[in-house]
């Protein structure tokens, strides 16, 4: 239904100006005394003219920013089936525990003798993490994913560096996450990429021609962005260093082996962990996210500072290269100690499931992700042949001759109620569409995304394009000119009589 009301309004879904728009000039929420008069001290540059602040009570003030919380459609309001991303329940446990007023409270510059407890939880979760992947060591400050992949590809750099050698070429599979090449290009390295199979897997033979003495190593993600997991990851563990090089794992996708696999057994040399992925803390708006990296003993001693060291029955974290021995830290990545907040959720997470419980999570997030495949998959055309891991791959073959988009198709999802799937995402796969669904969900959820995805495309093949193309109706803005969001985004708000 398309008519107009008078307001704008649609139901109680309020249209929501800017709050520099609403109000009035002088009207105020707070009856303060007129402050006494002060002898200025700025010489003159005191401002002469208005603020410019909005004139509002406080009701119009707590309506607004009330209205606006509720514009967000995330985890907690419905499914949100992102591939890549892995959108799971945030548990409850968690928030509790971060908000408990001796962590909540803490203070990154307080002296160590009063942080032994988050000392000692930084230590516990870093523990849990070497245990997980069977790595000897990890570096628990990086910020998130990305930052991750920068603190490992820094580390093998200084590992070169250290062995004399130039080698500056990176092997980066066609499938992955435009992470990867932008860290080894921003640590210098040139980026060659290695193509995939038809099984969406590295093309080992590939891969062995590209091997030579300027090889740094191998960025390769396990499960990888397909969803599949990649057989060969022994074998090119084994050519990538008998070549010299080093093997990055991207991480991302460990909330599909968890518990059953231990990346130390794959050959890996460093990988960093998305706590916001696989172990449940907040993406994004209600983050930070986290991205520890674990290294192998010939990376381990580059690892970055700061580090937790448990001595003397104490713990001390070690800030400077100085206090070190043996070790050759190639910096550090941020001004304090990594995101406290997040590892206090990610270790409430995994000591609230147990290693039984953790590696439950994975096997049904697998178990998910292969339920809507297989509910979809005689509809929908599957990416690549088999059983899929934590995420299920389409491509936009079963749209062709209907004059429908995977775009259109993920608008008129959002009018059913759902978070679209990621989109055009591993750009390997035409059209593609990446649904991962995570172990968080029910079958009743999952059964209603297919149903409804399963009516679209019956509705596409029935010849309604058109129906597609002005999806979605039932938002509160229709489709947007994405292009023109991204090259000119209005950033500034103009006062309408400055215009
Ligand atoms: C999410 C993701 C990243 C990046 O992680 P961020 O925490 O978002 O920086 C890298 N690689 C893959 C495969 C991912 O899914």
């Amino acid at each position: 239904m398309s008519f107009q009301t008078h307001t704008g309004n649609r139901g109680l879904v309020l249209e929501e100006k800017l709050i520099f728009e609403q109000g009035e000039a002088g009207r105020c929420g707070v009856d303060l005394p007129k402050p006494d008069a002060v002898k200025s001290r700025l010489g003159g540059l005191e401002r002469d003219s208005d603020v410019g602040l909005p004139g509002l009570s406080e009701p119009q003030v707590v309506r607004h920013y009330t209205r606006l919380s509720q514009k967000n459609f995330g985890i907690d309001s419905g499914f949100f089936p992102l591939g890549s991303c892995t959108m799971k329940h945030n548990p409850r446990l968690n928030e509790k525990v971060a908000r408990m007023p001796g962590l909540a409270d803490l203070h990154p510059m307080q002296p160590e003798s009063t942080v032994q407890g988050a000392l000692e939880l930084i230590d516990s979760c870093a523990h849990w993490l070497m245990v997980l992947t069977g790595m000897p060591a990890v570096a628990m400050s990086p910020a998130s994913g990305a930052q991750g992949e920068l603190c490992g590809m820094m580390a093998i750099r200084a590992a070169l560096d250290a062995r004399g050698e130039n080698r500056r070429r990176v092997l980066v599979p066609e499938s992955a996450h435009g992470t990867n090449p932008a860290t080894a290009a921003a640590c210098g390295f040139t980026v060659d990429s290695i193509p995939a199979t038809a099984d969406g897997r590295v093309d080992l033979a590939a891969f062995e021609a590209k091997l030579g003495d300027d090889v740094a190593g191998i960025m390769l993600t396990n499960p990888n962005t397909c969803g599949l997991f990649e057989r060969d990851v022994r074998k090119i563990a084994d050519l990538v260093h008998a070549a010299g090089g080093y093997f990055y794992c991207d991480g991302a996708n460990f909330n599909a082996i968890v518990g059953r696999v231990r990346p130390a057994d794959l050959g890996i040399d460093a990988m960093h962990i998305n706590l916001h992925k696989t172990f449940s803390t907040p993406h994004g708006g209600g983050g930070p996210g986290s991205g520890p990296v674990v290294f192998s003993d010939a990376l381990a001693p580059f690892a970055p500072l700061p580090y937790v060291l448990h001595k003397d029955g104490k713990f001390h974290l070690v800030e400077t290269a100085s206090e070190q021995d043996g070790k050759k830290p190639f910096g550090r990545l941020k001004g304090f100690h990594g995101q406290m907040g997040m590892f206090i959720r990610a270790l409430t997470y995994m000591k609230s499931h147990g290693a039984d419980g953790l590696r439950q999570a994975s096997g049904d997030a697998v178990l998910n992700a292969n339920y809507l495949l297989a509910r979809l998959k005689d509809k929908l055309s599957v990416a690549f042949p088999g059983y899929c891991m934590h995420e299920a791959l389409f491509d936009d073959e079963f749209l062709k001759g209907t004059g429908v988009s995977t775009l259109d198709l993920a608008k008129a999802i959002i009018d059913e109620g759902f978070h679209p799937m990621t989109m055009y995402f591993p750009l390997v796969v035409h059209g593609a569409l990446l649904v991962e669904p995570t172990e968080t969900e029910t079958k009743e959820s999952i059964d209603q995304f297919c149903d409804a995805v399963l009516s679209l495309v019956a509705k596409a093949e029935s010849g309604d394009a058109e129906f597609f193309k002005n999806a979605p109706y039932l938002t509160p803005r229709r489709r947007l000119d994405e292009t023109a969001a991204a090259r000119n985004p209005v950033l500034r708000w103009v006062p309408k009589n400055a215009e």
